[in-house]
């Protein structure tokens, strides 16, 4: 008997891609047309500020394949990806990015590790930083070394978001709907055995990257409060610590006392430990802030997302 055709729904997240989209559109259907998976494009357009909603719909206008939802503004691409989640049908999720740093041809190489069925989740791992400068490689180094220290998840370098799943690990991924979305850690969370292709970076075939330096350090402080209470054991840690030492001083002033008698002395030493003490106290306060915005904004529990435009009937358009 032959076997049922499998849906493949593969989300792009688009931000001001304009003139990447086209360029990508024609590669990954040549190599999608050449996989034996029916497939769905379902294009996100994150609040563009350029035309790339016009182009996702002259696109849809003459493939069927294609889908577009169209954000009401730019929520980021974690938004986006979440999104593209809540509307696809297919029984093969993916996501890639618009800008062909994504070679589509691996799409093939793990379409054929999941139709294997050992496997729930095939991934791309890029094996080098070509393009990256050095400071933003050693940075990223520091920073896959710190949180595989501290948390659970454990985070592979170089893996992107540039990933295929079975409808099973989609699910999983869909009920977590947290606010403060780390797609890198809930990848791992979740679970499931992970087949790893490796290749090597490319340069973005058109436009710019969106992220600065410091959106990157935000990204990763983002990344380690998401994933790891490690920040707040550092602030109880450096509480005891200092507590031991104002101890020590203590008796260490006491028995001054006792054997030379009490002389006004220690200006400098005061001020020292009255600027410590209050560093010490706003780094923690600060530490404990992040967990606690966090916390507020997941309380809040506004949607992660909102879609002003699409070509989908019946679309998750608030989720
Ligand atoms: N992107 C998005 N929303 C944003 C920023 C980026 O949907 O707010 C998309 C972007 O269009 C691209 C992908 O996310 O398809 C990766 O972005 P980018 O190439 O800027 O990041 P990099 O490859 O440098 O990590
Ligand atoms: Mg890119």
């Amino acid at each position: 008997m032959k076997k049922e055709k499998k849906l493949l729904s593969l989300i792009v997240p688009c931000f001001n891609e304009e003139e990447a989209l086209p360029l990508f559109y024609k590669e990954v259907t040549k190599t999608l047309k050449e996989s034996k998976a029916d497939y769905e494009l379902l294009l996100v357009n994150d609040g563009s500020k350029d035309q790339t909603l016009s182009v996702m719909k002259d696109l849809a206008k003459k493939d069927r394949h294609v889908i577009y939802l169209s954000f009401s503004r730019n929520f980021g691409k974690e938004a986006a990806m979440y999104a593209g989640l809540c509307n696809a049908r297919g029984d093969y999720v993916g996501f890639i990015d618009a800008d062909l740093q994504h070679p589509p041809v691996l799409i093939l190489r793990m379409l054929e590790a999941l139709e294997s069925g050992e496997y729930d989740c095939a991934a791309c791992r890029r094996t080098d930083r070509t393009g990256d400068s050095k400071i933003r490689t050693w940075f990223s180094r520091r920073f896959y070394e710190i949180i595989n220290r501290i948390s659970d998840a454990r985070m592979v370098d170089g893996a992107g978001d540039y990933r295929l799943m079975s409808r099973k690990m989609a699910d999983a991924i869909i009920s977590m709907s947290e606010h403060n979305r780390f797609s890198k850690g809930i990848f791992s969370w979740v679970g499931y055995k992970t087949c790893w292709i490796e290749y090597e970076n490319v340069d973005r075939v058109a436009g710019t990257t969106s992220w600065s330096f410091w959106g990157l350090v935000k990204y990763a402080i983002d990344g380690i409060v998401n994933f790891s209470n490690f920040p707040l054991d550092v602030a109880t840690f450096l509480g005891i610590f200092t507590t031991f030492l104002a101890f020590l001083y203590l008796a260490f002033i006491i028995i001054k006392y006792l054997l030379y008698g009490d002389a006004v002395q220690g200006w400098a030493t005061l001020i020292c430990v009255i600027l410590f003490m209050g560093g010490i106290q706003l780094l923690c306060l600060g530490i404990i802030g992040q967990y606690i915005g966090k916390i507020y904004m997941e309380t809040k529990n506004r949607p992660h997302f909102i879609i002003s435009e699409t070509n989908k009937d019946s679309a998750e358009l608030i989720g």
